[in-house]
């Protein structure tokens, strides 16, 4: 599929030539022609002063070879050489998905040097493991990871592809979705499939968090998803699980890119580790005032763990964004979350709830923190957390 080009609209401006960033439109005759590399990003629609271009759209025809469609696909992608933590949470969600449609769960990785890193993704829930390897895939790069992927999935027809809504998966899935026309539900929080309809359940906050949505994806295949780090949670490895990885070659074609990697430099600025922290001690507003945030310092570095803070407090300025929880902060999983003056905004608790353990103090015993905690305490948190810092300490000395 490409833009059309209605050619009795068409004036011969040459806007259309100039705008398209993968060169695909020529002049013919004084009108815009476009060719097969048409990537369908859909730039000249809106370069167009005359509107003489637009966007094919598929026809709900289609849906009749649905059937054609089938597995659940796993993106896993990795840095320098490593797989990210999100892909083995999305193989655990995959694989219940998979179950629950019969299909297969295929793990896709991307890069090269890395086939015992490949290997390992059966055992956490893969039946199949595509392996794509070139140096040019070394690094992630967004147009030959994209068109890797767009070819991969026009070849094969997964049902369903999961990504992590991480910067790689942010950056370049958006386009595979469109290269291949399909629709993506970015930053899911929970995802299931309906028991008649077998569709992709996608749920997410809607409407700046104050609503979560469930989006459906019934005309167009495959059915797209992103899911931040942390929502969801890895299968505990199993090593009998074993397979075959299959190693495909990409055509040269699929490498081309007009990026260069010229450099990866791993980042060595201290930033607030609350992504790998096992126990995390958030405050908000009930805290009252900045200083406060010193006893949860002590709390914390007594439980071996990091500071959070909710929006709220974030935008009092009594903490550095970098420890914000939430929809527009971190998500995070810690065995231990220890929440102080939080009332629990769904906004609040999408980064948070999947988090092993919760501890909740709130005076207000309605808080809708209270319903995702494992122990809720409705006290004054200056009452509590002074006599469980002394507590802790008492038991570290003894
Ligand atoms: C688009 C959008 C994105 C957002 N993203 C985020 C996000 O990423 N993260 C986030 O946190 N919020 C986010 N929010 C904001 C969110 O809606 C809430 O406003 C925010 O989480 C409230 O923070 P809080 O719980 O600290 O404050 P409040 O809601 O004011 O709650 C304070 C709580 O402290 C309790 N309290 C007061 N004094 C004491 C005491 N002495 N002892 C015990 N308890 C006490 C009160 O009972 C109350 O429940 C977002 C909002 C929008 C619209």
């Amino acid at each position: 599929m490409k833009a059309i080009i209605d050619r009795d609209e068409c004036t011969g401006c040459e806007e259309c030539v100039e705008v398209c960033p993968v060169g695909a439109i020529e002049m013919e005759d004084d009108v815009a022609v476009v060719g097969d590399d048409c990537d369908l990003c859909g730039m000249c629609v809106d370069e167009c002063p005359v509107e003489a271009i637009t966007m094919p759209r598929k026809e709900v025809a289609e849906e009749a070879v649905f059937s054609d469609y089938r597995g659940v696909w796993v993106f896993c992608e990795q840095v320098a050489g490593e797989i990210a933590r999100v892909g083995f949470e999305l193989l655990g969600a995959g694989r219940s998905l998979a179950d629950k449609l019969g299909q297969n769960l295929t793990a896709v990785l991307l890069g090269h040097g890395l086939k015992d890193e490949a290997q390992r993704l059966f055992s956490f829930g893969a039946d199949e493991v595509i392996y794509v390897d070139h140096p040019a895939l070394s690094h992630f790069n967004d147009e030959s990871y994209s068109k890797v992927l767009i070819n991969l999935i026009k070849e094969r027809k997964p049902d369903i592809i999961l990504a992590g809504a991480s910067s790689i998966g942010r950056s370049f899935i958006p386009r595979v979705a469109a290269g291949v026309q399909t629709g993506l539900t970015a930053d899911c929080t929970e995802l299931d499939i309906g028991d008649e309809d077998r569709l992709l359940y996608q749920t997410r906050p809607a409407f700046g968090g104050n609503v979560m949505a469930t989006i459906l994806c019934p005309h167009t295949r495959p059915q797209m998803a992103t899911v931040r780090s942390r929502v969801m949670k890895p299968l505990a490895p199993d090593e009998s699980r074993q397979g075959q990885v299959e190693v495909v070659n990409p055509d040269e074609t699929w490498l081309e890119s007009r990026v260069e990697v010229v450099e990866v430099v791993r980042e060595t600025k201290e930033t607030a580790n609350l992504a790998d922290a096992e126990v995390i001690v958030t405050g908000g507003r009930g805290l009252g005032t900045p200083d406060k945030f010193e006893m949860l310092e002590e709390l914390a570095s007594l439980l071996g763990g990091a500071v959070g803070a909710s929006r709220a407090a974030v935008d009092a300025g009594w903490m550095p964004y970098a420890h914000q929880v939430g929809q527009t902060g971190k998500t995070v999983s810690p065995k231990l979350y220890i929440a102080l003056g939080v009332s629990g905004a769904i906004q609040h608790l999408v980064g948070m709830q999947s988090s092993d353990n919760i501890l909740a103090i709130n005076k207000d015993p309605d808080a809708p923190i209270f319903n995702v905690a494992t122990i809720g305490v409705v006290e004054d948190l200056f009452d509590v957390v002074p006599a469980l810092i002394e507590k802790i300490k008492a038991e570290k000395r003894g």
